[in-house]
């Protein structure tokens, strides 16, 4: 395939970028100081741009979601047991068993694919430590059930926010919930700096612990106080969030445009299942997900591969449920986790993104339709 075909397949999103003009002016200064990495201007403007962005007081910058997630639990010391959903993308659980930490698989509500507070406690033992839902889609967690819980038993509350940047509750930013919150700036999220992610938290102890985490351990030039990696975020990377930060609102809205159309065509459709709004929730409009039911006229995996032969790449995901994976079946397969197992068997997501044209979303609706 080259490339002026690749360009004409529509894929479930395509990364967002800034006029190269608007990225040229941010990296000029750069080419004079070769300050490349290690915390330098950019960085640090990037950071303080986003924290009033977010409306939160501490962020610590970091090179992906993943690390984020990984340092994330190591800077708040868990151990013993996480629980957590088995609905999410791969990094979740892995930051946790990479911490040599169990994961406890909760099952989903399924309504919003996200953790069902009402099946937490029984799953809580002595060695829990923390609780680590995903806001999942661009919604949002019931996250006051799960500060409840979390306060009753003395449990940390982790979110895996890598979809919900730019989703409100209650006119608050999802990053701004639990005792930390991870983003993930990925190429293909709502909000890019390429490859990125970000922690945020309120407890201010944890501030050196993130940042010496991600950098070697290093607390001054002579006193290495943990057993860190590496995981900072470089000055090339800030300044592509500097100049999409910019961008990311108006990208917000043309997301909800294309939301409410697909709404128009599949909505009340028999045997398709759209996204319930949920109360006080605005949502970032980050996929668009449909559950096709056992009734629809054709199989989830049938559209798949329809769409796929003219060239419109939908996802599965989340396919498999994470409890399913390879690497985890043997390991945690008797936990059963039966909404997430069925909804992860039905589940499409549809492309969603800025510059989509209309024409083509028409188009999607109509072939699944047909
Ligand atoms: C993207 C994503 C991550 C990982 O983020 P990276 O920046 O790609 O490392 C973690 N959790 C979820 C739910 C994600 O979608």
């Amino acid at each position: 395939m080259n490339i002026t075909e690749r360009q004409k397949e529509i894929y479930v999103t395509r990364s967002s970028m800034p006029p190269l003009e608007e990225y040229v002016e941010e990296i000029k200064p750069i080419f004079d100081t070769h300050m490349l990495t290690n915390f330098g201007p950019i960085y640090k403007k990037f950071q303080h741009q986003l924290e009033e962005f977010l409306g939160v007081e501490e962020i610590s910058l970091f090179a992906n979601g993943h690390m984020a997630l990984e340092m994330a639990i190591r800077a708040m010391g868990l151990e013993g047991e996480i629980i957590t959903t088995p609905y999410t993308f791969s990094s979740t659980t892995h930051a946790i068993v990479r911490n040599n930490i169990t994961p406890v698989f909760c099952d989903i509500k399924a309504d919003d694919y996200t953790i069902d507070p009402s099946k937490i406690e029984p799953l809580i033992t002595k060695r829990t430590t923390a609780i680590l839902p995903v806001h999942v889609y661009g919604s949002m967690c019931d996250v006051d059930a799960i500060r409840e819980i979390a306060d009753k038993h003395h449990l940390k509350v982790l979110y895996d926010a890598a979809h919900a940047f730019g989703a409100k509750y209650k006119g608050r930013c999802a990053a701004d919930f639990g005792d930390m919150s991870v983003l993930s700036f990925h190429a293909t999220k709502v909000f890019n700096t390429i490859e990125g992610g970000a922690v945020v938290y309120h407890d201010s102890r944890y501030r050196d612990a993130l940042h010496e985490l991600k950098n070697f351990g290093i607390h001054n030039a002579e006193d290495v106080v943990a057993v860190g990696g590496n995981a900072k975020m470089d000055e090339f990377r800030a300044a592509m969030g500097i100049c999409n930060l910019r961008h990311v609102n108006e990208d917000i809205k043309k997301r909800k445009a294309i939301f409410e159309r697909y709404n128009e065509h599949l909505e009340g459709i028999k045997g398709l299942k759209i996204m319930k709004n949920m109360p006080d929730i605005i949502s970032n409009y980050a996929y668009y997900p449909v559950y096709v039911s056992d009734e629809y006229g054709k199989s989830r995996d049938q559209i798949f591969d329809e769409l796929a032969k003219m060239g419109i790449h939908i996802r599965k995901y989340f396919y498999p449920a994470v409890n399913d994976y390879m690497c985890y079946k043997k390991l945690y397969g008797n936990q059963i986790t039966p909404i997430a197992h069925d909804v992860a068997g039905h589940i499409i997501t549809l492309p969603i993104y800025q510059g989509l044209e209309m024409d083509v979303v028409d188009r999607i609706a109509a072939l699944i339709l047909k």
